[in-house]
């Protein structure tokens, strides 16, 4: 199904009232700043930002958890062997995600690579050192052609080469003895092969299948949804909703493909995955982020985000004309409330992307978004002491244009 159409039956909750006027206080789940220390920002004269829209990487992912940041801090002070971290973390993780073996890369991306070459060379040395410049023909990697996407760069990093198929049978008939894997991109706005059919094709010929759900939690559930499903690897970045290190992420599932991945990786000295090094503060940083996430009251949280949403809306619904709705975006990617705002333009005479280019550039800076006749608020990124500034600036902006 087209995301459009699944965006056409959506259900958006109009902003009524019952918060109006009230403050209500929000879960406290990243850390505060503090005030006492050394101010870096101040330091280097970079501008701190607001984020009203979603994890974005060029705006450094997400803020992370208070638990993170103790993971860090407890555990600088001492020398770790790496390949014993990462064992035990890794054990960890998959206990927690109920599969066999995981690991922490240094984000999605990198997942995608290791995952990759780990299907290109097994445990077999030589192949591991001479990636991506084997021998002989490239490996193959198949994908829909509506899943290629930006990200797949990181599959033919390794000397692999994309094969698209557009059906079952084209998928049939694109399974030779070079292919290596099979790459689902969980967050595709279409595929024209299902989860189901993409698995026993690949199974059939006895062919590695990674998924990327990088960007899809929430809801929490998918963190175990495709392993179970029978897909061989599956990523998650750990800087977006899991509120992890931005540089890292997760990597799991079969147990003979993780240990291949992790030959292919840093602390080895020379493999492909050498430069794409995690350290140990991040691995313990990303166990902290993921026993955290999962741990989480998500009704809550909701709930929490929700009520920001609402909070917003009730501060700006005092101009006139001024409406807005909270809109549940229908994932797999992003799938959280935001609010969308609207007005009369004969009124309040500036047009949303007005509107965001003078957040941007307001001070303190807010990055918001618009799309088309709508400024769209994110509100899951927002320390909780923020959610009433974004929507004074907001208003301050909205009454100029009167
Ligand atoms: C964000 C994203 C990535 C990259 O993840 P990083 O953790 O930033 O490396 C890969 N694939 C998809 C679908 C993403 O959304």
């Amino acid at each position: 199904m087209k995301r459009r159409d699944i965006l056409k039956g959506l259900i958006v909750l109009p902003v009524a009232g019952g918060l109006h006027g009230s403050t209500v206080s929000f879960i406290e789940t990243v850390a505060s700043p503090q005030q006492t220390k050394r101010d870096f920002f101040k330091e280097l004269g970079v501008t701190p930002v607001i984020n009203a829209s979603v994890t974005m990487t060029f705006l450094s992912g997400s803020l992370m958890m208070p638990e993170v940041l103790e993971a860090i801090n407890g555990t600088a002070h001492d020398f770790a062997n790496m390949y014993e971290l990462q064992d035990k973390v890794g054990a960890k993780i998959a206990e927690m995600l109920k599969c066999e073996a995981a690991m922490v890369t240094s984000g999605a991306a990198c997942a995608i690579v290791l995952g990759t070459a780990a299907a290109i060379t097994g445990t077999d040395a030589e192949k591991i050192r001479q990636l991506p410049n084997l021998p002989g023909p490239r490996p193959e990697v198949i994908m829909q052609k509506k899943h290629r996407y930006l990200f797949d760069q990181a599959v033919t990093t390794t000397g692999a080469k994309i094969i698209e198929v557009d059906t079952v049978q084209e998928m049939k008939e694109a399974m030779n003895q070079h292919t290596v894997m099979a790459l689902f991109f969980n967050g595709a706005e279409e595929s024209s092969i299902s989860h189901e059919d993409f698995l026993s094709v690949a199974q059939e010929h006895r062919v590695p299948t990674f998924l990327d759900a990088a960007a899809d939690v929430p809801p929490v559930e998918n963190l175990f949804k495709f392993q179970k499903m029978g897909f061989d690897l599956v990523t998650f970045s750990g800087g977006k909703m899991i509120r992890g290190p931005q540089s890292a992420g997760l990597l799991f599932g079969r147990k003979d493909l993780i240990h291949a991945a992790r030959l292919n990786h840093s602390p080895n000295e020379a493999p492909i995955g050498r430069p794409m090094k995690v350290n140990k503060e991040e691995m313990f940083g990303m166990y902290a982020a993921l026993k955290s996430y999962i741990e989480r009251d998500h009704e809550k949280e909701w709930q929490d985000w929700l009520a920001r949403a609402k909070q917003i809306g009730n501060r700006l619904q005092v101009i006139p004309t001024v409406k807005s709705e909270v809109y549940v975006h229908p994932g797999p990617a992003n799938a959280f409330p935001n609010l969308n705002v609207y007005w009369d333009k004969q009124k309040v005479k500036i047009t949303p992307k007005e509107v965001v280019a003078a957040l941007k550039s307001g001070s303190p800076s807010i990055v918001a978004n618009s799309k088309d006749n709508l400024l769209v608020v994110g509100v899951v990124l927002l320390r909780p002491d923020q959610v009433n500034i974004v929507a004074d600036r907001i208003k301050e902006i909205l009454k100029k244009a009167i």
